[in-house]
């Protein structure tokens, strides 16, 4: 027997058999999934759809009833300017109590990751195995599970495979805003299974959200407890990062199952190898005998504190950017605006997303400015802090691309100062100053941009009443952060 022979008959005997063990068919499952032929399950990308189709196929052999006509639900994304479909797989089990199979479970996880990228014409994938094929692979094998008990099943209980989570929970929004099926008053709870392939290393399970529902920290720290598992965030602060954000929009109460960020996050490495299987089996065992208590509980109800996110509710961001520009003193009495002077700063920015139109930016910036002046060439390294409004006239996908004028004030601490050979009267320099700022900004999935213009308005000098200091710089930014 040559040894070609050998693995292939194992595959014959132990699919036979069904003597495949659970975590050996998550492994497989990954093995598909993360694979190169599958592009990193990009947006657009033909290995995406293979994926898709691989769920669909798991979804039928477990009997599970087809959303529509079949297992997809196609929905429209434009970003920038390029236009594109996406597609959600969906399967539903029918629950078996005449009442209460009118509510719904969801279980999601999204299948998408970020794709692949041309280097030196050599193909670098991100195979995304933990973002989030663990999940897919997860979902996949909880629908294999609880299919063979459906009989436990008082609520019905719908799987969805989310498309377009990397490019703003497209795949979510698109279901929960309207799927022309479910609405979300009928949906009773909501888990993500988002990055689920790495227990051992995190030290346990996050179930972040699980309080949005009355008791439910308490039920699932049970059901953990049976299956010897460490449940570490059982919080009901909903996590914007995932999918969970755009139930979470429509007040449904949701749970984010999670084992932290360990797996190489965004990165070609996070490779189908890496995951821990057997830690990822006991996950989906547990999810799954904590989604058949939950289709099975008699008073299923929301946490009294939990409202819901109202859509497009408060979101924060923050990140890093440099920017580089010029500064110049100008008098205001004589309208003499002095020789510009380069400037150019780097710091940390937060964003506080208050709805669709309304968004606050706060800065920390170590700036580098000047001007030329009558003592000569005058150089300031200063702290620098300002605070703007950003009023979003175009806000698509989620609040992915984003243009807005802005407009604020600025605190400026000046930590060192220097002059030319000064002539005259020596000038006293005032160490802080403080002014308005504006501008228009940008924002593209993880890359800002914005032109900013600054105007002092308490002056440069403590014994001269109409110099002040303007600025313009053009600053670039990176977000941390970012979809789950
Ligand atoms: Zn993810």
């Amino acid at each position: 027997m040559t040894n070609r022979l050998l693995p292939l008959l194992f595959l014959i005997f132990s699919q036979a058999l069904s003597a495949q063990s659970l975590s050996d068919r998550l492994r497989t499952h990954l093995d598909f999934l993360a694979a190169d032929s599958l592009d990193g399950r990009g947006l657009g990308t033909g290995g995406k759809q293979k994926a898709a189709l691989y769920i669909a196929e798991a979804f039928k052999n477990a009997g599970l009833a087809p959303f529509d006509d079949d297992y997809f639900q196609e929905f429209f994304i434009r970003i920038s300017l390029a236009n594109m479909t996406g597609t959600n797989v969906i399967g539903v089990l029918e629950g078996s109590d005449p009442d209460l199979k009118k509510e719904y479970i969801v279980v999601g996880a999204h299948y998408d990751h970020v794709g692949y990228e041309m280097k030196d014409e050599k193909r670098i994938v991100y195979n995304g195995a933990d973002d989030n094929g663990s999940g897919t692979a997860g979902l996949m094998e909880l629908v294999r599970i609880l299919s063979g008990r459906r009989s436990e099943l008082k609520r019905s209980v719908i799987f969805i495979a989310f498309d377009g989570e990397e490019s703003g929970l497209l795949g979510s929004k698109a279901f929960a805003s309207s799927n022309g099926r479910f609405t979300p008053a009928e949906i009773e709870f909501m888990f993500s299974m988002d990055m689920i392939g790495m227990y051992k290393s995190y030290k346990g399970l996050d179930l972040k959200g699980i309080g949005t529902l009355d008791n439910g920290p308490e039920m699932a720290r049970e059901v953990a407890r049976r299956h010897n598992l460490d449940l570490k965030n059982v919080s009901a602060n909903v996590e914007s990062r995932t999918d969970t954000w755009s139930f979470a929009e429509r007040g449904v109460p949701t749970a984010h199952a999670f084992t932290g960020l360990k797996s190489p996050y965004h990165k070609p490495e996070d490779d189908a190898p890496k995951l821990e299987y057997e830690e990822m089996a006991r996950v989906v065992e547990f999810m799954a005998d904590l989604t058949s208590r939950l289709a099975s509980e008699k008073d299923l109800r929301a946490a009294p504190s939990y409202k819901g996110t109202k859509k497009g509710g408060i979101r924060v961001q923050a990140g890093a950017l440099a920017g580089a520009g010029s500064s110049y003193f100008r008098n205001d009495a004589t309208y003499f605006n002095a020789k510009k002077k380069a400037e150019a700063n780097v710091g940390l920015f937060g964003q506080l997303h208050l709805g669709k139109r309304i968004t606050l930016q706060a800065e920390g910036l170590y700036d580098f400015n000047g001007s030329d002046a009558v003592t000569g060439t005058v150089r300031r390294h200063s702290f620098t802090v300002p605070a703007t409004l950003q009023l979003n006239l175009l806000n698509q996908s989620g609040g992915q691309v984003r243009m807005y004028p802005f407009a604020g004030a600025y605190y400026r601490q000046h930590l060192q100062i220097t002059t030319g050979n000064a002539i005259g009267d020596a000038p006293v320099f005032a160490d802080t100053e403080s002014g308005i700022t504006y501008g228009l900004g940008m924002d593209i999935m993880k890359f800002h941009v914005a032109l900013t213009f600054r105007r002092d308005m308490t002056g440069v000098y403590t014994n001269e009443d109409n110099t002040f200091g303007s600025g313009t710089v053009l600053n670039v930014g990176y977000k941390f952060g970012g979809g789950l």
